[in-house]
């Protein structure tokens, strides 16, 4: 496992649409590889989400997990890796809530996600996934999706002045109940 350097905005692989992993190619060795430094990638820099494009690859690839802790509220949501995703929304009103992004260091904003998705695709070793994503890691979902789209957060953003440096945000905007509640991903 290798922490990669993430790229930031910019970088034309964060704008570019990632590809299917082909499934046989699944089980190979540059494959797995990329999976477990998407894990320690996103481990090292504290994000509850990454995606291949972030890392410079143009696969179909990402990775999540919210570890059992009192400052990411939402969790724990267990290690998911997730190869060739579709995603489908369930109804229910769009919710604002405060996003980040590895690749936009240093800035928070609203986003306005769906409440709930579906998610199919294939797991690591090849095996369909099929489940439902709600709350937190319906929002981390989207976000990585996103991201093989080469879409980001700010895309998203209805409205750009909830946008704020973390430092401002953490100290005029986060209220006492969302306060390190930006998932940022
Ligand atoms: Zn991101």
């Amino acid at each position: 496992m290798a922490v990669l350097d993430i790229v930031r905005l910019g970088h034309p692989v964060l704008r570019t649409p990632a590809v299917e992993v082909s499934p046989d190619e699944i089980g190979s060795e540059p494959v797995q590889r990329l999976v477990d430094d998407l894990v320690a990638t996103m481990r090292a820099a504290r994000g509850v989400g990454l995606s291949a494009p972030q890392v410079g690859s143009g696969l179909q690839v990402f990775v999540f997990e919210v570890a059992d802790d009192p400052e990411l509220p939402g969790g724990p949501v267990p290690l998911k890796v997730v190869i060739n995703p579709m995603i489908v929304a369930q109804p229910g009103r769009l919710v604002y809530d405060w996003e980040g992004c590895t690749s936009v260091p240093g800035l928070r904003g609203l986003v306005p996600r769906h409440p709930e998705v579906r998610v199919r695709g294939l797991d690591r070793g090849g095996q369909p996934l099929d489940f439902g994503a709600t709350g937190l890691e319906s929002r981390i979902v989207q976000h990585e999706y996103d991201h093989l789209n080469g879409v980001v957060f700010l895309d998203r953003m209805r409205d750009l002045r909830s946008l704020a440096f973390t430092e401002e945000w953490q100290r005029y905007l986060a209220g006492e109940e969302n306060r390190e509640h930006a998932a940022v991903v």
